[in-house]
C-alpha cells in the first residue's frame, strides 16, 4: 500500500511527504480505510508502530470532508491521552499534518494555568488534544461543551487504566454527542478496556500489529 492509495486529502498528501514517509506502516495500512469509511475502530498497537497517524491522519481527511465551524467552547474532534507529554507530542504532530488546511488545534493538560485554555477553547478548535482531568475541570466550569463534538480517539487506553482514569474517561464520553465516531488505541486488550469499547464503540472492527 502507498500513501496515494489510502484516498486522504492532497493537503494531507502533501504533509505526509514533508515529514518524509513514504509508505504506511501497518497498522496505518489498515486503520486508515475503516477509519475513513467511518467505521468505529479498536486499534491495538504500541508506541512506535505509527499508530498516531494512523488515527490522526483519517480524522483529519473525515474534518476536511465535513467543513463545518468550530463551535465555541468546543472541538469537531477530541483526542484523550494519558500525560501531559503524550498529549502535547499528539498536537504537535496534528500541527503538521493539519499545515495545509485551515484546521486548528489545541491542547489542555493539567499543570499549568486554566486561563489562556479557556481562551483558546472559547474561540472553539477543530482538533482539541486533553487530558481527561483538566478537560473535565473545564466542563464543569462551563468553559467547554462535547455536545457537538462528532469524532473521539482514545489513546493508549491500558496506560489510562493504570492510572485511574476509566471513570473520568466515561464521564466524559457520556458528554459527548452520540452521532460520534469513536476510535480506541491500546497496547493490550484487558477486561476493563473491552468493558470500555463495549459501551461506547459502535460495531467496532478492531485492527491488530
Ligand atoms: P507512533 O507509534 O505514533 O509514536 O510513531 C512512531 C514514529 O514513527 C514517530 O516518530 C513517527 O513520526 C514515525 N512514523 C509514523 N508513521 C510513519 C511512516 N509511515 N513512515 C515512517 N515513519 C513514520
Amino acid at each position: 500500500t502507498r500513501f496515494t492509495d489510502l484516498g486522504l486529502n492532497d493537503s494531507i498528501l502533501s504533509a505526509i511527504a514533508e515529514q518524509g514517509y513514504e509508505t504506511p506502516t501497518p497498522i496505518q495500512a489498515r486503520a486508515i480505510p475503516q477509519v475513513l469509511a467511518g467505521r468505529d475502530l479498536i486499534g491495538l498497537a504500541q508506541t512506535g508502530t505509527g499508530k498516531t497517524a494512523a488515527f490522526v491522519l483519517p480524522l483529519i481527511h473525515q474534518l476536511l470532508a465535513d467543513n463545518k465551524q468550530a463551535p465555541g467552547r468546543s472541538c469537531r474532534a477530541l483526542i484523550l491521552a494519558p500525560t501531559r507529554e503524550l498529549a502535547a507530542q499528539i498536537e504537535e504532530q496534528v500541527r503538521a499534518y493539519t499545515a495545509h488546511t485551515k484546521l486548528t488545534s489545541a491542547v489542555i493538560f493539567g499543570g499549568v494555568k486554566a486561563g489562556p485554555q479557556i481562551r483558546v477553547l472559547a474561540r472553539g478548535v477543530d482538533i482539541l488534544v486533553a487530558t481527561p482531568g483538566r478537560l473535565l475541570d473545564h466542563l464543569g466550569e462551563r468553559k467547554a461543551r462535547l455536545d457537538l463534538t462528532s469524532f473521539v480517539v482514545l489513546d493508549e487506553a491500558d496506560q489510562m487504566l493504570d492510572l485511574g482514569f476509566i471513570p473520568a474517561i466515561r464521564k466524559l464520553l457520556r458528554l459527548v454527542g452520540k452521532e460520534r465516531q469513536t476510535l480506541m488505541f491500546s497496547a493490550t486488550m484487558v477486561p476493563a478496556i473491552r468493558q470500555l469499547a463495549d459501551d461506547f464503540l459502535s460495531n467496532p472492527e478492531t485492527v491488530a500489529v
